[in-house]
């Protein structure tokens, strides 16, 4: 090791004494209710893939039939020879699901906000930005240049003191806001919201990550569960959670997608999504379309899970969607449940600071429509197990 570096090692030590350092599991399996990890078949709780369309037939024999017309890469950025047909298509599939008059795709979510936020503010303007936001949206904002001021989670009452404190001294204005956060589950009272901000000519955006395919009608996302096409400016989602592929989008007003085709940077700097990835899409967005028995399950496969999970005496905290914190407090308790947990094989995260607050330690369940009705219960068998056996139930 050259001594430049050394720093580096100290620095991972420092993780690691402070419980902070990511020790990463690989997967041996397709995705899946079940996955092998670290060489164990495990019952998964830990994935994204919220309608099970990560591995669906559908979907893979979309990617396969691309494959063989137009190959493996897109080989340039979109601006110059990187927008196929296909890209087009999923643009326009995606806009019309999600009942909006256009749409723009990126390479993943934590892109699209780094895209969008730097091409709609600057240093002359300012951002009213959720306490608990996305590291994207955090990243995004940070890269924009424009003053960054955090109002109360989810408190439209605390946004709109915070816009009246700082009217007069920026020339525009965004408000933006996890649609779903991640970590709790909770929603955004974004009808709410846009009351505040339309009010004060604030313009507003709502990262969808984990309410698109999940929320709204037939997963059509959190704008479409209030009703609010038309009103959000900017819908950003993401194409690698419920979509069950990788790939990012912005939703909504033809001004903002064109304006991100001039200006959003890794549109402009960054190769395209990959042909069978497009493709894997719109399939997605065609069962999606065709049928809401993969949303209908998902929600039924929540709303069994929770109902149990307090039954049995877990605090499951605000959610209001299939993912589900159950909150245990401490950290090495949390970290503890998780090992358990894995040895009842069942797979698992434990969340700690600095991801939540100190003290807010839980383990994060993710439901999926993928799970039938006896994964659900062999979940909840190892959950009461491994509560009872450590005193939280
Ligand atoms: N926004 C939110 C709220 C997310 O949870 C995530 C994924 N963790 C992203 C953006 C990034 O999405 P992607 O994985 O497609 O980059």
């Amino acid at each position: 090791m050259t001594e430049r570096l050394t720093w580096i090692q100290q620095e991972i030590e420092g993780l690691k004494e402070n419980g902070l350092y990511n020790r990463i599991r690989t997967i041996g399996s397709p995705q899946g209710a079940w996955l092998i990890v670290d060489g164990k078949r495990v019952l998964n709780f830990c994935s994204n893939n919220y309608l099970g369309l990560a591995n669906h037939p559908r979907l893979i024999e979309a990617a396969r039939e691309i494959l063989d017309r137009y190959g493996v890469g897109p080989a340039a950025v979109r601006t110059i020879a990187g927008t196929m047909e296909i890209h087009l298509e999923l643009e326009r599939r995606l806009a019309a699901f999600k009942k909006v008059p256009a749409a723009i795709t990126f390479q993943s979510g934590f892109t699209a906000n780094l895209a969008t936020i730097p091409a709609l503010v600057g240093k002359e303007d300012v951002i009213f930005s959720d306490e608990l936001n996305h590291a994207s949206i955090i990243d995004g904002c940070r890269l924009s240049g424009a003053p960054i001021i955090r109002y109360a989670h989810c408190d439209p009452t605390d946004l709109e003191r915070v816009i009246l404190e700082n009217q007069g001294k920026y020339r525009r204005a965004l408000a933006v806001t996890d649609g779903v956060f991640s970590m709790d589950g909770d929603i955004a009272p974004l009808d709410q919201i846009y009351e505040v901000t339309s009010k004060h000519g604030v313009m507003l955006m709502v990262d969808d990550a984990h309410g698109e395919g999940v929320m709204g009608k037939g997963g059509r996302g959190i704008v479409d569960h209030f009703n609010l096409h038309g009103k959000v400016d900017v819908e950003v989602g993401t194409l690698s959670k419920a979509f069950g592929v990788v790939g990012g989008v912005v939703a909504g007003d033809p001004l903002i997608v064109e304006w991100l085709r001039q200006r959003g940077r890794p549109f402009l700097f960054s190769s395209a999504v990959t042909p069978p990835d497009v493709a894997a899409a719109i399939a997605a967005v065609d069962l999606l379309e065709e049928s809401t028995d993969l949303v209908d399950r998902l929600w039924e496969n929540a709303r069994y899970f929770k109902a149990e999970m307090k039954r049995l005496g877990f605090d499951t905290g605000k959610s209001v969607t299939p993912i589900t914190p159950i909150m245990l407090g401490e950290a090495p308790l949390a970290q503890q449940f998780s090992r358990e947990l894995f040895e009842e094989n069942v797979f698992a995260m434990a969340i700690g600071f600095p991801t939540v607050p100190r003290g807010k330690a839980r383990i994060r369940v993710m439901i999926s429509a993928s799970h039938s009705r006896d994964d659900l219960d062999k979940g909840l068998e190892a959950f009461a197990k491994v509560g009872k056996k450590l005193g939280v139930i």
